[in-house]
């Protein structure tokens, strides 16, 4: 009898790794699914967290996806070995700051060590030649496979016809003649099978895997790396980069507004790590103030502060500021003029 054979499939939560992998747990094949969180994931928190995605599903998609398919997630942690990839990558950035060629690279390589360890056979990606401008090119195919060290056990059953058979097609692990040939990006083959497979529900494909191809998320990344002068960042920076309104008056210090009240919470849990203030006097968001802001700072930032509360009209607001010890204090300031705020403070 045949040994059954095993592939890890890199599971994003999008409809194309769902149905590569399905298109290959169908041959027979034990499937197993890998993700890697980088901390640039759009779906989950924010979702939990903005009121114009309530009407979101509040879940991990990748989870989700696993579920559908019946099959064992690994949902592995690269926030620190993810840094290199982003600070510097080899093969550039995409429309934003989005490198996309590395980042597969990099995520490929991280499953071929994973087969090795784990005693599999082949990896699986639900990538389509033409599907993206910067990572899924036929040009770039190549490329990953032998840059990842991943070379013909990186099987992309969804145009796998359109590209050289790999070790899983020459050994007939898998039956090229049941693989696809998908080119180009349009989404109606993908969802001609989804509705062949009979899966009806799945992540819309718009937005991309990750914040980073998010012209103005991108461009929070950007200040953030000029304000320290270093390109390195934590997980709790990129986090908050997703949520409020992001306003830099000064180098050394931004402020960060929440939006409504689910930022408001969000933020809250920073507290002991920022500086924060928020309108006592009328009903106001909360502020975190990020860098090392003087005392004459301060009062700029608490009229800020004013500006986004109830007290907008007022001559004088209240405005409490909390350091991050919980002492806290309360000035008195008249909230800043819209024309007062220039355009380049808004991030
Ligand atoms: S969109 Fe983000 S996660 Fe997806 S390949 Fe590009 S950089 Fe990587």
């Amino acid at each position: 009898m045949n040994k059954q054979r095993k592939a890890v499939a890199l599971i994003s939560g999008g409809l194309d790794s769902m149905l590569a992998a399905k298109t290959v747990m169908d041959q027979g094949v034990h499937v197993e699914g890998i993700n890697f969180f980088t901390g640039f994931c759009v779906e989950g928190h924010t979702h939990a967290i903005r009121d114009k995605d309530r009407a979101k599903p509040k879940r991990n998609n990748s989870l989700w996806v696993a579920e559908q398919l019946g099959i064992k997630l690994h949902i592995v942690d690269v926030i620190e070995e993810y840094k290199k990839v982003l600070i510097n990558p080899k093969h550039g950035y995409g429309a934003h700051l989005n490198p996309c060629l590395d980042c597969k690279i990099f995520m490929v390589n991280k499953a071929k060590q994973w087969i090795t360890e784990n005693g599999f056979d082949f990896i699986i990606t639900g990538e389509v030649i033409g599907q993206r401008p910067m990572s899924q090119r036929k040009s770039t195919m190549p490329i990953v496979a032998k840059e990842s060290g991943a070379d013909d056990l990186l099987l992309r059953p969804l145009c796998a016809k359109n590209l050289p058979a790999t070790l899983p097609e020459r050994e007939g692990w898998v039956d090229r003649e049941k693989l696809h040939e998908i080119t180009g990006r349009s989404r109606k083959p993908q969802m001609a099978m989804a509705t062949q497979f009979g899966i009806t529900d799945y992540a819309q494909p718009a937005g991309g895997c990750c914040f980073l191809t998010d012209k103005n998320y991108s461009a929070k990344l950007v200040d953030l790396w000029q304000a320290q002068s270093s390109k390195d960042y934590e997980l709790d920076d990129v986090m908050l980069l997703k949520v409020g309104r992001h306003i830099r008056p000064k180098k050394h210090f931004k402020l960060i507004v929440a939006r409504e009240e689910g930022e408001g919470r969000f933020l809250q849990g920073y507290q002991k790590d920022f500086i924060s203030m928020n309108s006592s006097s009328h009903l106001g968001p909360l502020v975190l103030i990020d860098g090392s802001p003087s005392a004459e700072d301060l009062y700029l930032a608490a009229s800020i502060t004013a500006r986004y509360g109830q007290g907008r009209e007022a001559d004088q607001v209240e405005v409490s500021i909390m350091d991050q010890d919980g002492s806290e204090r309360t000035i008195r300031v008249k909230p800043i003029a819209a024309e007062a705020m220039p355009q380049e403070w808004f991030i």
